[in-house]
């Protein structure tokens, strides 16, 4: 097949894809994204759309403070061992400038109203950092209206910061008004996938040439550099100043997951096609992998057979749902509780513990247990409060009938609730210190998230490790993916999760990888102009 040539080839349309698209275009350059799946957007149309700003201008005008030495101070303590110091602090340092940009670019970015994490860290503010787009009508997509992927929900219909005012993206069961607004406007994009369409739609005003169904195979080298891909039907696309790698993670590739990940029971939350293409590509050629320790992306959920009737649902996160309501619990095969399950930060580092004894990691399976109370109460899977819980859903009258449905010791399940119940009549945990971290995305108090699991029948379920993908492309500070033997491979860039989240490290805080994304897609951008200057 004849070769066809652009400046740029980008693979991959997640935000970051997307965002360095639109940049090469802004700066001069014509550009071809390549998407594999039928649909624009990866796991970035399933997100909740926040992208995480430091010290960025529209709080500033809203009379915010910030600064840049509270912005580092603050990824240092999240970031912990898994940082790269240069890769963090091009990010800190970049981020602000790359916001203006792409708002010139015609993104209409609005602070969300949420709050760092982690209140407890050097340098955390109160708000000011997480940012978003409203939602928009894929009408104004034209002829792609139908091409961005949209999650089922109201969470994807509305702008994160209506769905506070309903009540919360873990609430959405309660929304009654979201439905009136999809019913008055079915085609409203929301959440990550308005962040897709917001993007997508820049994309097309700026002229980014875009392929669905068209998945990278492999890099062609020429003349020691990258000069473009293979597709999967041995096409030839080349690229001039570079191809860039934006093909996201590995969270849907179990080979992959099982050579990273020592996480027993992986389900992924993502899409099907996030399969760790780039890591395959980059590594045939001698990029060089780096794995980010301590990974604490990484959340207990379930997948929700309704979700995808006769398909595979997408593992649901479970963190800011059910665990911090009260009258749940998780335990492992020994009835025990290991964590304070309403901080997700807590449980995370406990499922990697392993046993030296016995061989084996103790809190994998674990499981959620919870009793009526708490189904009448709360929303379980998204479902509305006193809905009925579906029959996927292990069940029984009396804990001990629980603990063999489930294949949990019984006496060690008996002992745990009893001590649980007896705190939660006190108020305190004084075995997990429940609802004792003050947290950003929950901010429950041991009151608001301790009850006793007294009222049968009592039900429970299997959890899974989900979590974002440890592994990636060992990239610079300007995107270039290093090679193993310490250079950047000419031509070749990475950014969003094919890339190792090394400019934000161990920890997670929601909206750095959204923020990453759009900060080295634009550096990826300027690095490949800079390529037809020199
Ligand atoms: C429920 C949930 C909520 C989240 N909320 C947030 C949030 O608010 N803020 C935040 O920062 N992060 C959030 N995340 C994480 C975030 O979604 C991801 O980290 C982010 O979307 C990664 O973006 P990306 O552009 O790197 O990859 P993706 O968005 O996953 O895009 C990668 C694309 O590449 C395509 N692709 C793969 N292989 C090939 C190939 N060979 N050829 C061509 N195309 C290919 C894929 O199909 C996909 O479309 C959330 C995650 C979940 C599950």
């Amino acid at each position: 097949m004849p070769a066809q040539g652009w400046d740029v080839v980008v693979v991959g349309s997640g935000l970051a894809g997307l965002a360095t698209a639109i940049a090469a275009r802004v700066l001069g350059l014509d550009c071809l994204l390549v998407e594999k799946a039928g649909k624009l957007g990866g796991g970035t149309a399933i997100s909740s759309g926040l992208l995480w700003i430091g010290d960025n201008h529209l709080n500033a005008a809203a009379g915010g403070t910030d600064s840049f030495d509270a912005v580092r101070a603050y990824l240092r303590y999240v970031g912990a061992d898994g940082l790269d110091s240069a890769r963090m602090e091009t990010f800190a340092a970049e981020a602000p400038g790359a916001l203006r940009f792409f708002e010139a670019a015609g993104l209409p970015f609005r602070l969300s109203p949420r709050i760092d994490h982690y209140g407890m860290a050097p340098g955390a503010t109160n708000g000011g950092r997480l940012v978003e787009l409203p939602a928009i009508d894929a009408a104004e997509l034209g002829k792609w209206a139908d091409r961005v992927l949209r999650p089922a929900g109201p969470l994807h219909r509305l702008g994160g910061r209506e769905a506070i005012a309903l009540g919360g993206p873990n609430r959405t069961a309660t929304w009654d008004a979201a439905e009136e607004v999809a019913r008055a406007r079915p085609g409203l994009c929301g959440a990550g996938a308005g962040l897709v369409a917001w993007m997508l739609r820049a994309a097309l005003r700026h002229g980014v040439e875009l392929r669905t169904g068209t998945a990278a195979e492999r890099l062609i080298m020429a003349e020691g550099r990258v000069a473009g891909i293979v597709t999967q039907d041995g096409e030839i696309l080349s690229a001039r100043c570079g191809v860039v790698l934006a093909s996201g993670g590995y969270e849907s590739n179990p080979e992959l997951v099982d050579r990273f990940e020592a996480l027993p029971g992986w389900q992924s939350m993502f899409p099907e096609s996030l399969t760790g293409d780039a890591l395959v590509m980059a590594t045939e050629i001698g990029a060089a992998l780096r794995v980010v320790g301590n990974n604490l992306s990484l959340f207990l959920g379930f997948r929700n057979p309704d979700e995808a009737p006769g398909g595979t649902a997408l593992c649901r996160l479970s963190g800011t749902a059910e665990l911090t309501a009260p009258r749940t619990i998780v335990v492992n095969r020994r009835g025990r509780r290991f964590a304070d399950e309403s901080f997700f930060q807590a449980v995370a580092p406990r499922l990697r513990d392993f046993d030296a004894r016995a061989r084996e990691q103790p809190n994998l399976p674990c499981f959620l247990v919870f009793d009526s109370g708490y189904a009448g109460a709360q929303s379980f899977a998204g479902r509305p409060p006193d809905a009925e819980i579906p029959s996927w859903v292990s069940r029984s009258a009396s804990l001990e009938g629980l603990a063999a449905e489930l294949g949990i010791d019984a006496e060690g399940l008996a002992d745990t609730i009893r001590r649980f119940n007896e705190d939660a009549a006190r108020g305190v945990d004084s075995e997990q210190h429940r609802g004792g971290t003050p947290w950003g995305l929950a901010r429950f108090d041991p009151s608001t998230t301790l009850g006793p699991i007294e009222q049968p029948p009592f039900y429970g379920i299997r959890l899974h490790p989900t979590a974002l993908s440890s592994a990636g492309l060992l990239a610079d500070p300007e995107a270039r993916v290093t090679h193993v033997r310490g250079h950047p491979i000419p031509g070749l860039y990475a950014v969003g999760n094919a890339a190792a989240r090394t400019e934000t490290g161990s920890g997670y805080q929601t909206g750095f990888s959204l923020a990453s994304g759009l900060t080295f897609g634009l550096i990826a951008a300027r690095g490949m102009a800079r390529t037809t200057n020199s």
